[in-house]
């Protein structure tokens, strides 16, 4: 048995002015690994290929990865590097093979295609009409049909933080390798509900996404080879963003439709339980305050979530407002994790450990998408550290991944000490903390640009949690996106 495995993930951010050239495929390199050196990267990790390799692996199949290619999430993928991954994909199918593994994300745009995984699997089915083909997919999956139409099999995470992603790639991995054994015969159903649920809400720790999700492993455990919810990522403005669902069964079309039907349904219902309200940042810095001075001793940060600009939503991560505000409020005690500016590390570095410097911070990448400019805000303090920003997760989310954050520094201003970074990482694992000398679980107030995926390595040191909304391309205020290419009527934007 021969099989092709191959990974292309990227969340795009239709708003986001963060470029997403090949480069930003590949860790500490030039482009995406291929072949001996995509498995030594990613065997034994926690992500969907690394399960793909071990069932290919565990069922002596002849196998080849044809790529492994995963970017932060940006604005739209870069033509060049679209066709650079999907070339390598088609390469290898082209050689021959029994069964096709893709580790893909599904809400990928390029400059080209709404769809960036729909037209991928578009142009595989063109060079191997009756190839089976296996799909896991992130929760933050905005579903096309020809997603769908194009493969056998699709398994979406359960969790969010994703910390399942193994065992996603496990349940597509199986049902496909069933189906090539002449085991099972995967037949999938799937639709979509007129929905743009706020990220904000989508914690599978909180209700009600924690019920879906349940009702999915629920739905396995009753004879589906997969069951998922797609709760969508609403920062994309194309016409299919918004929730959907998948279930695949074992020859029966009709039990996998009722069971789609039967997710949707209960999603749609939950709708007004998906919309976030936004507290004004004035009061949320008060409140914050507030908590902290209540707080006892040794009990954990208050944790400041810079919603807004989170970069694993496609922010530049370089936004002022939030810091700002931490900044005129006094606050002190305080670690904020991160400012993107690779000039003010060099700026840093030049300067040396211990130095004391002015720099002009953050606000350097204009948003013309919603009709904001950067702006940077001046502040002084001493360079108390130099990093080369490496380190591989613990996990629970990508363990055993490498992060590469850039050349990184810290800028200590007395009362915040600011991580400033040269490549886009959100804080969500200890080990990014531990790479710039912080701990996090001593410091009084713990600012994070980030919205739920700071909770997997994170929310166990948390004393409390207060969102502050600043300003960014991962705005939650629909508003003030202007999503106008999406399908209407959709909820909340219109009252259905
Ligand atoms: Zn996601």
């Amino acid at each position: 048995m021969k099989l092709v495995i191959a990974q292309m993930k990227h969340e795009t951010n239709t708003f986001s002015p963060v470029p997403t050239p090949l480069s930003r495929f590949a860790t500490s390199a030039e482009s995406p690994p291929e072949g001996l050196a995509a498995v030594a990267a990613y065997r034994g990790t926690g992500s969907a290929i690394a399960a793909f390799i071990d069932l290919a692996e565990a069922a002596g199949a002849d196998y080849r990865v044809a790529i492994a290619a995963a970017a932060s999430p940006s604005g739209p993928v870069h033509d060049a590097a679209f066709e650079h991954i999907a070339g390598r994909v088609l390469a290898a199918v082209a050689e021959g093979c029994d069964g096709l593994l893709l580790d893909l994300h599904g809400a990928m745009v390029t400059q080209s295609h709404d769809d960036g995984e729909g037209e991928l699997l578009r142009r595989i089915r063109a060079i191997a009409p009756a190839l089976p083909i296996g799909v896991a997919l992130d929760m933050h999956t905005n579903l096309y049909d020809a997603m769908a139409e194009h493969c056998h099999v699709i398994a979406g995470y359960h969790t969010y933080p994703h910390v399942d992603v193994y065992e996603t790639g496990q349940r597509a991995g199986r049902a496909l390798l069933a189906m090539l054994a002449g085991q099972a015969k995967p037949t999938m159903a799937w639709g979509r509900r007129p929905m743009l649920p706020h990220v904000m809400r989508q914690g599978s720790d909180d209700s009600p996404n924690r019920e879906l999700q349940a009702r999915c492993r629920e739905i396995e455990a009753e004879g589906a080879h997969c069951a998922s919810i797609f709760v969508g990522f609403p920062n994309a403005d194309i016409e299919f963003a918004g929730l959907s669902a998948v279930v695949v069964t074992d020859d029966d079309a009709a039990l996998a439709q009722r069971w789609t039907e039967e997710l949707l349904d209960l999603a749609w219902a939950q709708r007004a339980a998906f919309v976030y309200p936004q507290e004004p940042l004035a009061q949320s810095i008060q409140r914050a305050q507030q908590i902290a001075a209540a707080k006892p001793a040794g009990s954990g940060p208050v944790v400041l979530l810079d919603h807004s600009d989170n970069c694993a939503s496609g922010g530049t991560m370089d936004t002022m407002t939030v810091l700002g505000a931490v900044l005129d409020a006094g606050l002190d005690g305080v670690a904020a994790f991160a400012i993107f500016d690779p000039a003010a590390v060099q700026l840093m570095i030049q300067a040396g450990v211990g130095a004391q410097v002015t720099l002009a911070l953050g606000g350097k990448l204009d948003m013309p998408a919603i009709g904001l400019t950067g702006q940077p805000r001046t502040v002084t303090g001493k360079v108390r550290l130099i990093s080369d920003g490496r380190y591989t997760n613990l996990g629970p989310m990508f363990r055993g991944e490498a992060s590469d954050m850039g050349a990184s520094a810290v800028l200590d201003t007395g009362r915040v000490q600011i991580v400033v970074i040269s490549d886009h990482v959100e804080p969500h694992d200890l080990a990014a903390f531990t790479a710039v000398g912080i701990a996090p679980e001593r410091v009084k107030f713990l600012m994070l640009k980030s919205r739920i995926h700071w909770r997997a390595g994170l929310r166990s040191l948390a004393h409390a949690v207060v969102d502050c909304a600043g300003t960014g391309v991962c705005s939650s205020d629909y508003g003030l996106l202007g999503l106008h290419r999406v399908r209407r009527p959709i909820y909340p934007i219109d009252a259905i």
